[in-house]
C-alpha cells in the first residue's frame, strides 16, 4: 500500500453527505450509519401490491349499499394524487439528488427508496385495475385539479435548477438549494403532503371497509415514514458537515415554506373531504395538518407554529414506526431466497 493512500479511519472522516471527495462507488467504511440501518430496514420491509387481495374491496365497490358518493369520491381523489406523486418524488431521487450525493451508503439507500416509490405508483395501479376506475381520470388528475397541481409544483420548484448539467453543489447558493430541495421532497412532499390523503384511506380501515386498499397504504406509510426519517438524517447530517448552510435567513425561509406548505394541505383536504366522511370532517384535517406540520418544524429544531392537538390520535400507531412491528404482523407473505429459485431453465 502506498504511503499516501488514507488510512481507513482518515477516509470515513472525510466522507460527506454532499462535496465529499470520496470513491463513491466504496461502500466501506461506512460513516453514515443510519443510511446503511435504513436499506437494511427497507428490505426488511420489502412487500408487493400483488400479494394483497382486492377481493372484499372489489365486492365492496361493486354493491351499491356499502360506500357512499362521497367514499368513492375520496378514494378517486386520493388516487388522484398519488399515483403522479410517487412518480414525481422517483424522479427527484434519481434525477435531482443522486448525483449530488457523495456518501456511497446513502446512495444504497437511495436506490432502495426509488425502488420503493415505483412499487408504490404500481400499488395504486394495481388499486385502479382492480377496482375497474377509469384510469385516464385518475392518472391525469394532477394536471386537471388545482389543489393538486399546486402541491406538486410547490415540492418540485427546485427541481429545474438541480437538474441543469452544469448545476454543481460546493457553493453557498448551490448547497443550499439542494438542502431546500430535501427539505421540499422529504419533509414537505412525503412529510405533509402524504398525510390528509394517509389519514382519509386509512379511516375505511377502521370501519373494515376497503381492507385491501388500506392494507396497501399501511405498507406504503411505514415505507413514507421511513423515507423521512432518512431525508431528516441527511439533512441534519448536512448540517452537521457544513453548518453556514443553516443560516437564520435560511431557517425563516424554511418556516415560511412549511407554513405555507400547511396551507396548500389544507386546501387540498377541502376538496378531498368537501362533505366529510366517516365522522371526520374538513376541519379536523385542516388540524391535522397544522399538527403535521408542527412535528416536522419540530424535527428540524425550528420553532413550531400551529399548537394543534392531534385530531386523530388513531393515525399515531400507524405513524409511529417503533409500534409498526406488531402493527404488520399480520403479514403472511415470505419471499423466496436465492437457494430456493430455480436456475436450470438457464
Ligand atoms: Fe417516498
Amino acid at each position: 500500500m502506498s504511503q499516501a493512500m488514507p488510512s481507513l479511519a482518515q477516509q470515513v472522516n472525510q466522507r460527506k453527505i454532499i462535496n465529499g471527495k470520496d470513491d463513491v462507488v466504496q461502500l466501506y467504511p461506512i460513516k453514515h450509519q443510519f443510511a446503511w440501518d435504513a436499506y437494511l430496514a427497507g428490505n426488511a420491509n420489502h412487500w408487493l401490491p400483488n400479494e394483497i387481495s382486492m377481493q372484499k374491496d372489489i365486492e365492496q365497490w361493486r354493491s351499491n349499499s356499502v360506500l357512499t358518493e362521497d367514499e368513492r369520491r375520496v378514494v378517486k381523489f386520493a388516487l388522484g394524487f398519488f399515483t403522479t406523486a410517487d412518480s414525481i418524488v422517483a424522479n427527484n431521487l434519481i434525477l435531482a439528488v443522486y448525483k449530488h450525493v457523495t456518501s456511497p451508503e446513502c446512495r444504497m439507500y437511495l436506490l432502495r427508496q426509488a425502488y420503493e416509490e415505483a412499487i408504490h405508483t404500481h400499488a395504486y395501479q394495481y388499486i385502479v385495475e382492480s377496482l375497474g376506475l377509469d384510469e385516464a381520470e385518475i392518472f391525469t388528475m394532477y394536471n386537471r385539479i388545482d389543489s393538486i397541481y399546486n402541491k406538486d409544483q410547490f415540492a418540485a420548484q427546485l427541481v429545474p435548477q438541480l437538474t441543469q448539467p452544469d448545476f454543481a453543489t460546493g457553493t453557498l447558493e448551490n448547497d443550499q438549494a439542494f438542502l431546500e430541495n430535501l427539505i421540499d421532497f422529504y419533509v414537505i412532499m412525503e412529510g405533509i403532503f402524504f398525510y390528509s390523503s394517509f389519514a382519509a384511506i386509512l379511516s375505511f380501515r377502521r370501519r373494515n371497509l376497503l381492507p385491501g386498499v388500506a392494507e396497501q397504504f399501511q405498507y406504503i406509510m411505514r415505507d413514507e415514514s421511513m423515507h423521512m426519517n432518512f431525508g431528516m438524517e441527511m439533512i441534519h447530517q448536512i448540517i452537521v458537515e457544513q453548518p453556514h448552510l443553516w443560516s437564520e435567513t435560511f431557517q425563516r425561509k424554511i418556516i415560511n415554506k412549511i407554513v405555507k406548505a400547511a396551507e396548500l394541505e389544507a386546501a387540498y383536504a377541502k376538496e378531498l373531504v368537501p362533505n366529510g366522511i366517516l365522522g371526520l370532517n374538513a376541519e379536523s384535517f385542516e388540524s391535522y395538518t397544522r399538527y403535521i406540520a408542527d412535528r416536522r418544524l419540530n424535527a428540524l429544531n425550528l420553532s413550531t407554529r400551529f399548537h394543534e392537538k392531534n385530531p386523530f390520535p388513531w393515525m399515531s400507531e400507524a405513524v409511529d414506526l417503533t409500534k409498526s412491528k406488531n402493527f404488520f404482523e399480520t403479514r403472511i407473505t415470505e419471499y423466496q431466497t436465492g437457494g430456493a429459485l430455480q436456475w436450470d431453465d438457464f
